[in-house]
């Protein structure tokens, strides 16, 4: 029925000329609320919302709810672009008074994207006020965006990098670098974190912050951490065998591989086939990610143990995800990594030093090890050493290299490493 009016709703702006806008809503956090109030509530909620969106528009107008929390609203006979704008806000306004769920008062918000006809043709004009979303949730929800012809570009070129991926791992594309982490009593490097990077032929080297994500969104996440779970195992045995010290390998698991049932098939299929010891191995799992369904991340994590005893777990950017420390207590995990961001402020920055000591401290009283990643300073270091941290990681020690390069620096990685002039 919605492509219905919307057709008769293009058809009639095309007779008299007159703009027409479609409005694209998506709630934000809906699956939070499903998870946390249940079904009943959530089913609840979207009726809620698509009274006060109906109580906001115009008689003719159209409002659709087109599955799961996506709305959708047809506003004719604008006289201007901006009575979308005001639509939208008013929406928005109306969807923040909070609605009263299980005896709890639970404010709603909204992403919004606009298109507009003409400037968006009949075929255009979902699909664009759906990438214009998409741009206001990118930009932390509660908002609206207007789609315009720089979305078009960006989508694009999305879609070009999307198809280079699919073909990237066939053509021997990715690369694994490796970056040091140095045992901060005795100076020696015990861990190497294997570090994605992806070889573009014309673009050279990429790096995994504008790609990682694009893999997830498009499930190719799933062969390719495969890929990296299988190189990085073969390193590891290579550089042993090499007579080279023995080390820790970590690889960084993606929220879509950690999701599945097979993930542990998958680490013991790499491991054998490197010829890799369980005990060389380690997960790097972010904080955020164990957060955001800690139930079942608890779960997974005692199927990984239960199964692969020796691969240790760590929390990687710690103090960005809100763990409830009762949680922490909780998780079979060995060692946490205090994220970049806090060391970046040690120790001038009262606060992050604050965060950072005591987070040292209460890794400690809980018996896991702690690590420091984005060292670039001997001051950063001085602090750290004088509060007990563990390990660190970073530009002072390192960059990430290849790992023949990792090989080098493994290699002078003898007794007095400590001392060692950088
Ligand atoms: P991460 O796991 O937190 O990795 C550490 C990042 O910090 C790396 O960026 C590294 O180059 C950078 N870094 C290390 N030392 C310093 C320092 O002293 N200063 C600064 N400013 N930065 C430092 P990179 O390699 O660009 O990786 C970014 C993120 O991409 C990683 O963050 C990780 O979340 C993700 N990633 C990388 N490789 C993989 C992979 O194989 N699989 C998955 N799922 N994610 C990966
Ligand atoms: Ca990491
Ligand atoms: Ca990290």
């Amino acid at each position: 029925m919605f492509q219905d009016r919307l057709q008769q709703a293009v058809a009639r702006a095309e007779r008299s000329g007159v703009p027409l806008a479609l409005v694209f809503v998506d709630l934000d956090r809906f699956k939070a609320v499903n998870d946390t109030f249940g079904h009943d509530c959530g089913d609840a909620l979207l009726r809620e919302v698509a009274r006060r969106i109906r109580d906001r528009v115009r008689e003719s107008d159209t409002v659709a709810r087109l599955g799961g929390d996506e709305f959708a609203l047809i506003l004719e006979n604008l006289s201007e672009a901006e009575d979308a704008a005001r639509v939208a806000q008013d929406v928005q306004r109306r969807l923040l008074e909070p609605v009263l769920l299980a005896g709890d008062q639970i404010p709603v918000s909204a992403s919004m994207g606009i298109a507009l006809w003409p400037a968006s043709g009949r075929e255009r004009l979902l699909k664009d006020a759906d990438a214009a979303m998409y741009r206001a949730k990118r930009q932390g929800g509660n908002g609206h965006r207007f789609y315009t012809e720089e979305m078009n570009a960006q989508a694009t070129a999305r879609l070009t990098l999307e198809r280079d991926l699919r073909r990237a791992l066939q053509d021997e594309q990715f690369v694994l670098y490796y970056q040091p982490q140095v045992d901060l009593s005795t100076g020696r490097i015990v861990g190497a974190e294997a570090l994605l990077r992806w070889r573009h032929v014309e673009r050279g080297l990429v790096s995994p912050g504008e790609f990682i994500p694009i893999l997830e969104e498009s499930r190719l996440i799933n062969s390719v951490g495969r890929w990296v779970l299988g190189s990085a195992c073969r390193q590891g045995r290579a550089w042993r065998e090499a007579g080279l010290p023995p080390l820790r390998v970590s690889v960084n698991l993606s929220a879509r591989q950690f999701g599945r049932r097979d993930l542990a098939d998958d680490i013991a299929g790499a491991l054998a086939e490197g010829g890799m010891e369980q005990e060389n191995l380690e997960l790097e799992i972010t904080e955020s990610l164990l957060m955001e369904d800690p139930e079942t991340a608890l779960a997974t994590l005692g199927r990984l143990r239960t199964e692969l005893g020796g691969v240790g777990i760590s929390i990687d950017d710690f103090g960005t995800g809100y763990s409830s420390l009762y949680r922490l207590k909780a998780l079979p995990v060995q060692r946490i990594k205090i994220d970049r961001s806090f060391i970046r402020g040690v120790p001038e920055d009262r606060e992050d030093a604050a965060i950072t000591a005591a987070v040292i401290g209460l890794a400690h009283d809980l018996s896991l090890r702690v690590v420091a990643e984005g060292v670039e300073t001997a001051e950063q270091l001085a602090f750290l050493r004088a509060h007990g941290c563990d390990e660190a990681q970073g530009f002072f020690f390192g960059r990430p290299v290849p790992a023949e390069e990792f090989a080098a620096l493994l290699a002078g990685n003898g007794p007095g490493a400590k001392d060692r002039p950088r």
